[in-house]
């Protein structure tokens, strides 16, 4: 009788201490940026493959083009749409009654980016994507203070201004973005390559480098470095509806996806991140659609729509949810910081509550 009361109490500190993340986590967050969950949940949009003007890949319908929604979300995803309703859940599928919004009102990235991983929205100072670094707090800064996460910090991002959003430099991790190098504190012989590459690439947006080295580097420094907290941040999802290609931000979506199996598959089959990591997916705003497809911003409808996924250790396995509360991007700090045992209170002191579909 006593021992089994024992048994009971040990199993409910085990369950308690996974969700509170006391026990050795792993966190790995991967944004795309600017991309719509009508495409996360509904696959390519016809009246967007439809438009000249925005496809000029006459193989994109071929591609993209299925007859459900369910068809055309597993083209356009495949990794995720097979492995995430398995290992955790996704939020934001308007069309099921699970909406996520961001909280201030610019709607473009560097505002998102303050609001998820700050916190809170700061409409009064953070009103530009410049170069200058965040005066808030982010919950990374937080991270890199603990004792367990300490130099185990690490970002890539293919825009350049993410470094200065979660302010790298009064942080103190290593952040490699835009068109830097790599910050791996063991580099391998395949990042010096890649950062050969990187140098001898045609700048082809300013402040984007393509994706593809941000996913080299994020992959490289895993196996080299293996840091508890790693943030890989995807711009192409953006960069490319800018310059009106309905096609190539599919292809961008698609490509990413591939890297985020990768990234998964090789932190899953590494002893250090089997089974003690917890993966995040999400955006840092949505965008218009019609004419206002190649913009966000407080002027294109719907910019200011989520997703957010998260999956693997101390994940319920719920898949797609359906009628949640409306979430908040200035949820997600709340939610990186109970997974990593944290005691993130943003600038703002208002704690925000961590994302828990499963309540
Ligand atoms: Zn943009």
């Amino acid at each position: 009788m006593k021992k089994s009361v024992l048994l009971f109490l040990a199993f409910l500190l085990l369950a308690s201490s996974c969700r509170r993340g006391d026990n050795d986590p792993r966190l790995i967050v991967i944004s795309f940026d600017g991309l719509r969950w009508s495409e996360v949940f509904g696959g390519a949009d016809s009246a967007m493959l439809a438009r000249p003007d925005y496809v000029k890949d006459r193989h994109a319908a071929e591609k993209y083009w299925r007859q459900t929604p369910a068809e055309r979300r597993e083209a356009l995803l495949p990794f995720i749409w097979s492995y995430v309703p398995g290992h955790g859940y996704l939020v934001g599928n308007r069309w099921l009654g699970s909406r996520m919004d961001m909280a201030n009102r610019m709607w473009f990235s560097y505002p998102g980016y303050n609001e998820m991983f700050c916190g809170f929205p700061d409409d009064e100072r953070i009103t530009s994507n410049k170069a200058e670094m965040n005066a808030n707090t982010s919950v990374f800064e937080v991270a890199n203070r603990d004792p367990r996460y300490a130099g185990r910090v690490a970002v890539y991002g293919s825009w350049t201004i993410i470094k200065y959003a979660l302010n790298c430099e009064r942080g103190a991790f290593p952040a490699s973005t835009g068109y830097d190098k790599s910050v791996a504190r063991h580099p391998s012989e395949a990042i010096r390559l890649v950062d050969e590459m990187l140098e001898g690439m045609p700048v082809v947006w300013p402040r984007d480098r393509y994706d593809a080295f941000t996913y080299a580097y994020a992959k490289e420094t895993l196996r080299s470095d293996h840091p508890k907290v790693m943030y890989i941040s995807f711009c192409e999802t953006d960069a490319w509806p800018h310059e009106k290609r309905y096609d190539r931000y599919l292809d961008a979506a698609r490509k990413t996806d591939t890297f985020i199996r990768n990234i998964v598959e090789t932190c899953e089959s590494d002893p250090f991140y089997r089974g003690k990591t917890t993966y995040i997916l999400l955006t840092d705003h949505g965008r218009g659609s019609g004419d206002d497809f190649k913009d966000h911003g407080s002027g294109a409808a719907g910019s200011g729509e989520l997703f957010f996924a998260a999956f693997g250790k101390g994940i319920p396995a719920l898949g797609e949810v359906e009628n949640t509360p409306d979430y908040k991007g200035m949820q997600v700090a709340a939610t990186i910081s109970e997974i990593l045992g944290l005691d993130f209170v943003p600038d703002n002191g208002v704690k925000q509550d961590a994302i828990h579909p499963e309540q």
